[in-house]
């Protein structure tokens, strides 16, 4: 694909963002059918309270209208933090002689989407380095050696753009997402944070995503790294890639993840070299929100616990929690030695879970519509059309309810079955609610992994 950077700094030159403007954008959202480049980058340059509440608040109602109440959580899993690649910006960079190096085993990653389904987790996003010596046949090993000897249900991956063959592979290991961030957009400002090593190819990493369709992977998942550029430039040109996978292959990104920068070891600059205020971000998820409604909008454990909870409200709809950066994390211990940036939310996934509940959300450990076929074209029609919101909260219902059959023994536990309480007696379809009534009984009975 290209980017046409002439006419996005064209967009974001002639914004308007008057407040009338900016209301008739919002009541065309309303459709929750997304936005054109233009008015994306006309609610980017959103500024003034007024204007703000209206955008944030036509977030969060859109995010309700495609995925209910729900939010699903989830957790990375560093298999190794070997790299051959020299992005500024990382603790994993070849240059980084600070940092200790890891590759995990084969059963040592087993152990630790072990750690990961004790604590609760059903899904895990696997997260690699770039270097050959692990590379896509390792990652297939750990993918399938975690299916056959754990109860995680589905593996995404965060890992190194590859061939349309390598990632064929990678997909018949089973894995469900495919994600990959063009970090920044714009071309100037990559070749400046991308400075050695494969990743310094701008257009293979672009043309990754076409490439994992090809091979197979319905969904994937795309994202800037916010803090490398101008938020407005590389966002506009996240939604344009989003749209030229839907105008391409029918599907939008399943996933747009908002990675912003954090400090890792021996990074090669002291601060964001374009920061980015929280209040930026909280436009930013918005705007994503509404440009693409169908895609999930991922917020990681980089973001504050405070800001994670605001978040919910205006269109966050999937949140990592209790996350380790550092291949091993979970398992041995903490050292900060082999992370790969710092995070700063640190609570585990049960207060996680509680202050999603505490906000009024629905926590979600679904791992359903990968494993049932619901995925790329089909997915985003669905989302699009409001068919998935029953499904999200159904799914979300058994899972919490899964969750606390198996792994809550006190305290928080009232506070989630209340929570599976209130949201089944707000389930309005009398044949799915009945039908769930029963699939609660099956679940209090000993049956596991039920779903719609
Ligand atoms: N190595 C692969 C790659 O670069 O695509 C896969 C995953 S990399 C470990 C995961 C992501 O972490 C990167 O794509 C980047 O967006 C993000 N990241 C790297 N350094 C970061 C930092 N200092 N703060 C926040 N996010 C960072
Ligand atoms: Fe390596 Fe990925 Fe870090 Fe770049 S972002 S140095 S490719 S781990």
């Amino acid at each position: 694909m290209k980017i046409d950077a002439v006419k996005i700094e064209e967009l974001i030159k002639n914004a308007d963002p008057s407040l009338a403007n900016v209301a008739s954008i919002l009541e065309k959202a309303s459709a929750g059918e997304g936005l054109g480049l233009e008015d994306a980058a006309t609610l980017l340059s959103v500024t003034g309270e007024e204007a703000l509440q209206a955008l944030y608040g036509k977030a969060g109602e859109i995010k309700e209208r495609v995925f209910g109440k729900r939010v699903v959580l989830f957790a990375p899993l560093y298999l190794s933090n070997h790299c051959t690649n020299g992005c500024v910006y990382c603790g994993f960079r070849s240059a980084n002689k600070t940092v200790a190096r890891k590759a995990l085993t084969v059963p040592e990653a087993v152990r630790e989407a072990r750690a990961l389904e004790e604590m609760g987790f059903k899904r895990a996003l696997l997260v690699t380095g770039e270097d050959p010596r692990w590379g896509v046949d390792y990652i297939v090993s750990c993918v399938r050696a975690i299916y056959e000897n754990t109860g995680i249900r589905i593996i995404h991956l965060n890992a190194p753009p590859v061939s349309v063959d390598d990632l064929r592979k990678l997909k018949a290991s089973g894995a469900g997402v495919y994600q990959a961030f063009q970090e920044t957009y714009y071309r100037p400002a990559y070749e400046k944070t991308h400075p050695w090593g494969a990743k310094k190819d701008f257009d293979y990493r672009l043309d990754c995503m076409d490439r994992a369709i090809d091979a197979g992977f319905q969904d994937v998942g795309i994202g800037p790294l916010l803090g490398l550029y101008d938020y407005k430039f590389d966002c506009l040109a996240t939604i344009a890639h989003s749209m030229h996978l839907y105008e391409k292959y029918g599907t939008h990104a399943h996933t747009i993840s908002i990675p912003r920068l954090r400090p890792a070891e021996d990074m090669a600059f002291a601060g964001a070299p374009y920061p980015v205020s929280d209040e930026d971000f909280m436009k930013i998820a918005a705007v994503f929100r509404l440009s693409v409604p169908s895609a999930g909008l991922v917020i990681t454990t980089r973001e504050p616990a405070g800001l994670r909870n605001r978040l919910l409200h205006i269109g966050a709809s999937q949140m990592s929690a209790g996350s380790r950066t550092d291949p091993g994390g979970y398992t041995g211990g903490k050292k900060d030695t082999l992370e790969q940036f710092s995070t700063t939310d640190h609570r585990g996934l049960v207060e996680v879970m509680r202050s999603v509940v505490d906000e009024g959300f629905l926590p979600s450990l679904c791992t359903t519509c990968y494993r049932v076929g619901r995925v790329g074209g089909e997915f985003t029609e669905k989302a699009v059309s409001g068919q998935m919101e029953k499904f999200c909260q159904a799914n979300a219902i058994l899972t919490l309810k899964e969750y606390v059959l198996d792994h809550m023994k006190n305290g928080t536990r009232e506070a989630i079955e209340l929570a599976v309480d209130k949201a089944l007696a707000g389930v309005k379809d009398p044949a799915l609610k009945k039908g769930l009534i029963e699939k609660l009984g099956e679940l209090e009975a000993g049956k596991r992994d039920l779903f719609f």
